[in-house]
């Protein structure tokens, strides 16, 4: 089934990055569709506290990304919230084949489908998914009220999540590859002041340990000593990095190593008229801001590609 209508933009993720971008767009008067499978919002949903995007000194994620869907409708931007199935790149336009067949085309198209908590792949983590084993502090903290975790992970997630996790539970093992955090200077000194959370440097988790009721500890390996030890915990709260979630990005676009889309300043792929944006490109940083900051940019110069595209054409 194909939509014979010529978007000007589609703009695939319902983000801070894509709801940027269709403002954007829509203040830029292209006709523009933006789609989206789940929440809006991405990670930013499921987050928390904000503490910094700019003119908020504390909001709840949820909160922000309801603010950022409420400003991009503000312009009558066209929702779709449908799952996205492929991105077919074209000479005349570019299409975007949904899940139910249907298919768009557009001169231009934006990439924001952000990235996903990565996996520790170790023994007892995907059986346990649910059953003790979480991705989300906010999502699934509520069940360990009272309870003992682990948080794994030593970046700006795992340091947030932990001080989040130790305001609701008895107790926080936190626990870090290095000697190191990678996570910010001011989490960092929030971690060491707070009395429930008990630091573990050095240690890696062999196994997540469970019985019928779920999980009930985790058995660790010293880096340095290659000692083991075992916890007993109920939650492990995994937040061991972030994969971007390229499978819609086609074949031809380049990425890094590491899956994140190459860009220009202007967000830009490899192929004319296909941008990514927020934590699907590679950048300095992943932050909210940054992620807007790629949406504005990205619309600015898919705006400036379809009206050389239309002169052309015209
Ligand atoms: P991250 O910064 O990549 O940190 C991942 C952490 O997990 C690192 O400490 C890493 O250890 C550790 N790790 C990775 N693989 C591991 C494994 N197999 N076993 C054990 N540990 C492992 O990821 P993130 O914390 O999710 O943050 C992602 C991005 O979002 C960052 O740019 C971050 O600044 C940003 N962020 C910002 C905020 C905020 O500003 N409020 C909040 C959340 C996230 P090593 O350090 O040894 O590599």
């Amino acid at each position: 089934m194909s939509n014979n209508e010529l978007y000007d933009v589609i703009i695939v993720g319902g983000g801070p990055a894509g709801l940027t971008a269709g403002m954007y767009a829509m203040r830029a008067a292209l006709k523009t569709v933006l789609i989206e499978r789940g929440i809006f919002g991405g990670q930013v949903a499921i987050t928390k506290e904000v503490e910094n995007y700019p003119g908020f000194i504390e909001i709840g994620g949820f909160e922000l990304c309801e603010k950022f869907l409420q400003h991009a409708k503000s312009y009558d931007l066209e929702i779709i919230e449908k799952e996205v199935v492929a991105t077919e790149p074209g000479v005349a336009y570019h299409s975007i084949r949904l899940a139910d067949g249907t298919v768009l085309h557009a001169h231009a198209v934006i990439l924001a489908a952000g990235g996903t908590a990565k996996k520790l792949n170790t023994p007892g983590e995907l059986e346990n998914f649910g059953k003790g084993v979480s991705y989300c502090a906010t999502c699934d903290g509520f069940f360990f009220r009272g309870k003992t975790v682990a948080v794994v992970g030593g970046g700006d997630t795992a340091l947030e999540d932990a001080l989040y996790l130790a305001k609701i539970t008895k107790k926080v093992y936190l626990i870090h590859r290095r000697d190191a955090f990678r996570g910010s200077r001011i989490l960092q000194q929030r971690v060491f002041a707070e009395p429930r959370i008990e630091i573990i440097y050095n240690a890696v988790v062999a196994t997540i340990n469970s019985d019928a009721g779920g999980v009930n500890g985790i058995s660790l390996k010293d880096t340095q000593t290659g000692e083991s030890r075992d916890l007993d915990t109920e939650g492990v709260f995994i937040f061991v990095g972030f994969a971007p979630n390229n499978q819609l990005v086609p074949a031809g676009v380049k990425l890094n190593t590491t899956g994140y889309v190459i860009t220009d300043e202007k967000c830009e792929t490899s192929i004319a008229g296909i941008f990514a944006v927020g934590d699907l490109r590679q950048k300095y940083a992943n932050q909210i801001v940054l992620a807007a900051a790629d949406g504005c940019t990205a619309a600015l110069a898919a705006a400036h590609y379809v009206e050389t595209r239309k002169a052309v054409s015209a």
